[in-house]
C-alpha cells in the first residue's frame, strides 16, 4: 500500500522501497517536519510498480530484500526509460565496500548506512533532491528555443500530441493556431538580421503573454505555433486578432512609422474528420495561414474544410 505523510502534491517525492514496516515507521517519523511527500513499498515488486506509476523523485532502496534484493530492483529501473532518471539511494545494514562500490556502479547516487543516523539521512536526501532538481530544470531547457524563450518545435510535438489525446478523450475543446511573420526576408534585408532577430523576440514575448494553459512555441525560422487547450475556434480567433493587433501597434524604436505583422491560421479539433491527429491539425492550421497570406496578409483566418489552397 502506498502512504502519504502529505497531500501537498507540489513537495518533492520519495518512495522508501523496505520489506520493513519498522523501517517505515521510522522514515515517517524522521522525515516528518522534512518538506517531501513520503511514499513506501513493503516489497521490491511493489516499489517497482509504484516508481513507475509516482515517478518519484528518490527512491530510498533496501538493500537486502527477499525475492529481489535492491541490486536487481536498481537494474530494472534503470532498464526502464520512465524509471531511469529517478535518483536511488541505498539503504543497508552492510557496510561492505564491494557493496558500495556495486551499488554506485549500478546508477545508485548514494549510499546510507542502517541504523541511520537522522542527521545524515536527511542531509544526503536534500543533496539528491537539489541534484535531482537542477537536472529538471536542464531537461526543461533542452526544450526552450535559445533565441525567443518558446518551447522548441521538440517539445511542441510531444505536447500537441498529448493534448489531442486528452482533448479526445474528455471530448474538450481544442484549438492550434500557426503565425508567420510577414514579409519578414524584406525586413532582415532592409533593417538587418539583428533587427529582425529583435522581432522575433518581441512576437514571442506577445505570444507567450496569454493564459498560463496555452503553449507558445517556435515552430521554425519565423513561424510559430500555439497550442489553446480548452478552447474553440472562435475564441482562439479572438485571442490571435489580439496577437496580430498588437505586433501591428508595436512601435520598433530607430524605425519609426515601421509596421510589421503576421498571417494567423487558426483550426480546432471541431474541425476535423476521424482520427483526429496532430498531423492533420497542424495541416489544417497552416492551410488557414496561408489562405490569410493569400488574401492579403495580416489577418487571421480560421480553417474551414471549403478552403482551398493554391
Ligand atoms: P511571407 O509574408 O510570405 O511570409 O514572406 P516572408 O519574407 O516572411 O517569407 P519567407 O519564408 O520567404 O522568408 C522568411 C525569412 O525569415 C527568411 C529568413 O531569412 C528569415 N528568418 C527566419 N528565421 C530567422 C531568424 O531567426 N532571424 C532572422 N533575423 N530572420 C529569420
Ligand atoms: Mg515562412
Ligand atoms: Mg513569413
Amino acid at each position: 500500500m502506498t502512504m502519504s505523510e502529505t497531500t501537498e502534491s507540489n513537495l518533492p517525492t520519495v518512495l522508501a522501497i523496505d520489506d520493513s514496516e519498522l523501517i517505515h515507521r521510522l522514515l515517517r517519523a524522521r522525515l516528518h517536519n522534512e518538506r517531501v511527500q513520503l511514499h513506501t513499498a513493503i516489497s521490491s515488486r511493489e516499489g517497482l510498480e509504484i516508481a513507475r506509476s509516482l515517478k518519484p523523485d528518490v527512491i530510498l532502496l533496501d538493500l537486502d530484500m527477499p525475492e529481489m534484493d535492491g541490486f536487481k530492483v536498481i537494474e530494472r529501473l534503470k532498464e526502464d526509460p520512465t524509471t531511469q532518471d529517478i535518483a536511488v539511494i541505498f539503504v543497508s545494514a552492510s557496510n561492505d565496500m564491494a557493496n558500495r562500490v556495486r551499488g554506485l556502479d549500478l546508477g545508485a547516487v548514494d549510499f546510507i548506512a542502517k541504523p541511520f543516523d537522522v542527521v545524515e539521512l536527511k542531509a544526503r536526501l536534500r543533496s539528491a533532491l537539489r541534484v535531482q532538481h537542477l537536472i529538471k530544470i536542464l531537461a526543461q531547457k533542452a526544450q526552450i528555443d535559445g533565441a525567443s524563450g518558446l518551447w522548441n518545435r521538440t517539445y511542441f510535438d510531444q505536447r500537441l500530441a498529448a493534448e489531442i489525446s486528452e482533448a479526445n478523450r474528455y471530448n474538450k475543446p481544442l484549438s492550434l493556431t500557426i503565425i508567420d511573420l510577414d514579409g519578414f526576408k524584406s525586413t532582415n534585408d532592409q533593417f538587418g538580421h539583428l533587427f529582425g532577430d529583435l522581432v522575433i523576440e518581441r512576437f514571442s514575448n506577445i505570444l507567450n503573454s496569454g493564459r498560463t494553459s496555452d503553449v507558445a512555441c517556435r515552430y521554425g525560422g519565423e513561424e510559430f505555433s500555439v497550442i489553446l487547450p480548452q478552447t474553440t475556434a472562435t475564441e482562439a480567433r479572438e485571442v490571435a486578432e489580439r496577437w496580430r493587433n498588437q505586433l501591428a501597434n508595436t512601435t520598433w524604436h530607430d524605425h519609426s512609422g515601421l509596421m510589421l505583422t503576421a498571417s494567423f491560421g487558426v483550426c480546432d479539433l471541431e474541425c476535423l474528420d476521424f482520427p483526429r491527429t496532430p498531423a492533420k491539425l497542424v495541416a489544417a492550421a497552416d492551410q488557414a495561414m496561408y489562405n490569410a497570406k493569400k488574401c492579403g496578409r495580416n489577418r487571421v483566418d480560421v480553417f474551414s474544410p471549403t478552403l482551398i489552397r493554391k
